[in-house]
């Protein structure tokens, strides 16, 4: 299996405060990856360095076998941010113009697109459940379906990897399960590899291949089921606080 992204002793500091240290993690293809870690413990400052928007003071990042200052498919990775939910009713523009909107970085929203990328924006709206809300404005959708919305609009460009930082933030606890089924779906069904982002040490972890624990240097770092295997003391201890594993995933169900 190829190897999407391979970082090897990441350090990094905001001037003279170190976030992360000795930072090693390995991404295959069609692997389901949570990076979880608690507020504060450097997870969007990784993702920033993997997205090339932020340089390590030290080692080596590779995307998709390349090093990562040269590496120039960027449409490879697709990106959805915590931020993304959050356009307000009044915002001029249809889920098909934010969708299409993904295929170049050169199109703003309301350019011209051609019908082949209009067809690609209506099957990732499919794979998302959204394709019925196409011609609905996206002010007009709750923050959980603007968040598929973003993600249709990542899936657009046929990513092979898909970045998430946080994407459940502002998404109530009942649409966080589907939006989870959804997630489980796209790297399952569509055998897109995901990296997700979270501070929350619950669902994911049960819905995960495998689980990356960060709190400025990586205390664990492998498969979900020897991520079980941990007790919830031992993951207390690195995370800085007590830890509830409180959800179960069950088809699509979470219960307490
Ligand atoms: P997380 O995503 O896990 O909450 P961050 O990567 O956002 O953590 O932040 C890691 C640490 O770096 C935190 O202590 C945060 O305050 C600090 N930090 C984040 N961004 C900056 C910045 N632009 N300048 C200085 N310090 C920052």
């Amino acid at each position: 299996m190829n190897t999407l992204i391979e970082l090897k002793d990441v350090n990094f500091s905001y001037e003279q405060r170190v976030v992360l240290e000795h930072i090693d993690f390995k991404l295959k293809e069609g692997e389901f990856w949570a990076l979880i870690g608690p507020n504060g413990s450097g997870k969007s400052t990784l993702i920033n360095i993997i997205l090339g928007l932020l340089k390590p003071d030290r080692g080596s990042i590779k995307l998709f076998g390349d090093d990562i200052e040269r590496f120039r498919h960027r449409e490879l990775i697709g990106y959805v941010s915590q931020k993304s939910n959050s356009f307000n009713s009044g915002f001029p523009a249809t889920v098909l113009e934010v969708v299409r909107s993904g295929l170049t970085r050169k199109k703003g929203l309301f350019k011209r697109f051609s019908k082949h990328d209009h067809e690609k924006a209506i099957t990732a709206l499919k794979v998302v459940g959204m394709e019925n809300f196409a011609r609905n404005n996206i002010g007009e959708l709750s923050g959980g379906q603007q968040q598929r919305v973003f993600i249709a609009r990542a899936l657009a460009g046929e990513p092979k990897l898909l970045v998430m930082d946080e994407p459940t933030v502002g998404i109530d606890q009942q649409n966080v399960a589907s939006f989870y089924s959804m997630l489980n779906r796209l790297n399952g069904e569509h055998g897109i590899a995901i990296l997700l982002v979270t501070h929350e040490v619950d669902i994911v972890t049960e819905l995960a291949t495998h689980v990356a624990c960060l709190n400025r240097s990586i205390h664990f770092h492998g498969m979900q089921s020897e991520f079980h295997r941990m007790g919830t003391e031992e993951i207390s201890k690195w995370y800085g606080h007590p830890v509830r594993r409180v959800h179960q995933y069950e088809g699509g169900q979470m219960n307490d």
